[in-house]
């Protein structure tokens, strides 16, 4: 059967957005073409995120409905899952293809296209991409992790960590630049680890940061263990470089963190955080963590809301713990009841609500430059990003990749309430 359509589901973080981008690029060019739905494809494709059970659940679920809908379909799952025995063997009536992301160049020959797609050893990150968005890209410098944090499954799931050539991951900026995107960022498990040439990442940051353009610079994500005075002081020097950090702490006290594997301390933490409000006062500082860590006390967790009541995260993605299937800390007893750790997440949230709003207070009555990203004609609504990674809202004018000048009015919950006051030509921040 000759292949044409194909449909791609992604699930999980921003890697996996990258991934199939990449995929989707690799597909066209081997003549096929996208569709909206698995019910009219020949090839559908599961982007996998096995870091929480309910991700997991839900490819349990799709993979053997859409074989039911669609008996023909080929099915190929990559990802989190794609190297997973048990997933392997409860999915083997429903999955036609196993490709680990790092093999996706041999996904020609695995299909059987007779396109003149790329095929071989090519290193899946230097394929083309299709970016999803006009105006905002994804850029891969790296792909895996050597850290093995005991609750994670990435470095099982992605493999050792190997970094793309500073010039190709340039080259891929320049393009995007010259094609009009607005809003680059540079991902990998841990962007702190970067070596290409002698380059560390400060180095590769501030090459990007020297090119030309109206564009605002991102990176995502910093493990604490690796951030360095280099890298913070070439944030707070850099043109277009958000004062942006995200730097997943996890947990708050010392021995949670050692059991995590984490190899920082509280202490260490904090001094970050102190260095990069040192070097950026306006710097917004974003963070991960996980409540209910095996063996997790209360005096422990206490440890960790005293951590975010000095650190004063202006956001925190709290996660209850859940163990994952071939960790090391799959091997612990799970010992903190789900509703505990419910009780937890509400305590940790509310801290973060506190500070959230505490430090947005200071931008009440100041003009910010602002990214529109979504429009809701509907609500004469527009929303954006300032170059910091705030959410603003406003009424009225807005066109989606437009920068405007917005004088913020209030702070909400976990944004801010806006009037615009006149569109930009260019990226200047008036903050
Ligand atoms: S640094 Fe830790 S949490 Fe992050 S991807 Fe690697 S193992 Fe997972």
């Amino acid at each position: 059967m000759s292949l044409s359509k194909f449909y791609i589901f992604t699930m999980g973080c921003q890697m996996n957005k990258a991934d199939s981008e990449r995929l989707e690029a690799y597909l066209i060019s081997a003549g096929l073409t996208s569709t909206e739905g698995p019910e009219n494809a020949e090839v559908a494709i599961l982007v996998t995120c096995g870091v929480r059970q309910s991700a997991e659940n839900r490819i349990k679920e799709l993979a053997p409905r859409w074989k039911k809908v669609n008996p023909n379909l080929k099915i190929v799952l990559t990802g989190c899952l794609a190297l997973r025995p048990d997933v392997r063997d409860y999915l083997a009536d429903s999955v036609d293809i196993w490709l680990p992301i790092t093999e996706l160049a041999k996904l020609k020959n695995l299909l059987g296209l007779e396109d003149n797609a790329p095929s071989g050893s090519l290193d899946y990150l230097s394929l083309e991409a299709k970016y999803s968005s006009m105006v905002s890209a994804y850029v891969p410098i790296g792909n895996g992790c050597n850290n093995f944090c005991a609750y994670c499954v990435v470095p099982y799931a992605r493999g050792p960590e190997v970094y793309r050539p500073h010039q190709e991951i340039i080259n891929e900026v320049k393009n995007l630049l010259q094609r009009g995107y607005k809003e680059i960022t540079l991902i990998a498990q841990n962007v702190n680890s970067y070596k290409s040439d002698g380059l560390d990442f400060a180095d590769l940051l501030k090459k990007i940061d020297e090119l030309e353009g109206d564009f605002w610079l991102r990176f995502s994500t910093s493990h604490p263990k690796d951030l360095s005075e280099k890298l913070i002081a070439t944030v707070a020097r850099g043109k277009h470089t958000a004062q942006y950090f995200h730097l997943a702490v996890q947990a708050g006290d010392n021995d949670i963190l050692r059991t995590m594997n984490r190899r920082y301390t509280a202490e260490h933490f904090l001094s970050l955080i102190k260095m990069i409000r040192d070097y950026s006062p306006e710097a917004l500082i974003s963070t991960d963590i996980i409540v209910g860590f095996p063996g997790e006390s209360e005096q422990q967790f206490q440890n960790t809301i005293t951590l975010m009541k000095k650190a004063k995260f202006d956001m925190a993605y709290i996660a209850k713990y859940s163990p994952r299937p071939g960790t090391v800390a799959e091997k612990m007893t799970d010992d903190i009841t789900l509703e505990e750790k419910q009780r937890r997440e509400i305590i940790a949230n509310d801290i973060l609500k506190s500070t959230v709003v505490e430090n947005a207070q200071r931008l009440v009555g100041r003009t910010l430059t602002v990214l529109a990203d979504e429009v809701k004609k509907g609500k004469n609504t527009v929303s954006g990003k300032t170059r910091d990674f705030k959410t603003v809202l406003w009424t009225g004018e807005g066109e989606i990749g437009k920068f405007y000048e917005v004088e913020i009015l209030e702070v909400k919950r976990f944004g801010l309430k806006g009037k615009i006051k006149k569109r930009l030509v260019g990226s200047r921040c008036t903050s």
